[in-house]
């Protein structure tokens, strides 16, 4: 068995000791003889082990106590419609910035619900930079200010959390979420599908400020009221088992292994070696703004588009896979989340100067 390198941008790539400790233990999971995915989600083993999840990651992101933790079994867009139909809370306008391909479908989405104010929009430039403070316009009434921390198709990233004052602050951190540490008292909603940082799909976490719970747009349905959930402690309907439990593998795994401080700098590290190598060579280039580049997503073009599927295909042969680009943005995009080791970065930049010398 050999185990490709993988850049996938999600599902991406998981830590191999989760794998192998879900491989050991899939047959019989904790003693219970059968697998974690054929118990009852009321059984005492598989509550026991969604506390101990929800109290991992509150250790490793300091979770203070007025913040609710919610798993959900969605998609991380489902996200775009459960935060105006959740938070809207009579008002009908939010503030949305406009930084990527993602941020223009959760506005598309918000637009089904209420007014959108664009606080800043980078679309006409094609989402290669976060536009300055300077420029921003917010609306006084909106009832929350929404933007995409990492824009895993466009490989732009805030490098800092944007001031809203008292009007809450909702933020999309799918792809970078646990990937540096953060202040999670400066936001109203935090929210991540799991498939990026945080095991496999199936889950998505949301961490809200309690006093936004329980103003819902009239006939939301109840498994898409953060309230409810809330209540019944994220175990309403059966959820994603497998999801969860892998979840709180990793966030196991991240608290053993240096906590987020940690994971930021293994981050940088490996950002920076992709980066140096696109930017040491004319044949590889990322059209980034460089203040805001993306340590989890670093999209890339070759010189000359023709080779893109010559690389692809011996990029293969090399043991990276996964290393295609969006199709709205062409070329190769290389995603770098927690479970991407240094060497794998590095096997890639071999490869990218190998490939260069031979048809560069
Ligand atoms: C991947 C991604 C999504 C979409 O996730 P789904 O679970 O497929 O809905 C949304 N937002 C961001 C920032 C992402 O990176």
């Amino acid at each position: 068995m050999t185990r490709a390198i993988n850049f996938g941008a999600g599902p991406a790539t998981l830590p191999l000791e989760i794998l192998q400790q879900v491989q050991e233990e899939l047959l019989d999971w904790n003693g219970t003889g059968v697998s974690v995915m054929e118990i009852s989600h009321r059984s005492p083993e598989f509550e026991a082990m969604m506390v101990q999840a929800k109290q991992d990651l509150c250790d490793i992101l300091s979770i203070p106590d007025n913040y609710e933790t919610l798993f959900l079994t969605a998609p991380a867009r489902s996200q775009f419609a459960m935060v105006p139909m959740n938070i809207l809370r009579g008002r009908d306008s939010a503030d949305y910035f406009d930084t990527g391909l993602w941020s223009h479908i959760a506005i598309t989405e918000a637009k089904r619900y209420c007014n959108v104010n664009f606080v800043a929009s980078t679309r006409e430039q094609s989402y290669t930079s976060i536009p300055a403070s300077t420029t921003w316009h917010f609306d006084p009434e909106a009832a929350y200010v929404h933007y995409t921390a990492n824009e895993s198709i466009n490989g732009v990233e805030f490098q800092e959390i944007p001031d809203t004052g008292d009007v809450p602050l909702v933020v999309d951190m799918t792809s970078n979420i646990l990937s540096r540490p953060f202040d999670v008292s400066r936001f109203g909603i935090i929210y991540a599908g799991a498939q990026k940082n945080m095991g496999p799909a199936g889950m998505t976490l949301v961490i809200i400020r309690k006093d936004l719970l329980g103003e819902t747009m009239p006939k939301t349905p109840l498994i898409y009221d953060y309230a409810y959930a809330a209540k019944t402690k994220s175990l309403y309907y059966t959820p994603a088992s497998i999801a969860y439990y892998m979840a709180g593998l990793t966030f196991s795994w991240i608290k053993n292994n240096g906590g987020l401080t940690a994971m930021f700098t293994h981050n940088q590290k490996k950002a920076a070696h992709l980066y140096a190598c696109i930017d040491a060579s004319d044949f590889y280039t990322n059209n980034v703004e460089p203040a805001c580049r993306s340590l989890m997503n670093i999209p890339f073009l070759l010189a000359d588009p023709a080779l893109d599927p010559v690389f692809i295909d011996a990029a293969k042969d090399a043991g990276i896979v996964a290393i295609k680009g969006h199709r709205l943005v062409g070329g190769m995009r290389a995603s770098l989340y927690n479970a991407m080791t240094e060497q794998g970065v590095l096997t890639l930049t071999d490869f990218m100067q190998e490939f260069t010398r031979r048809y560069g």
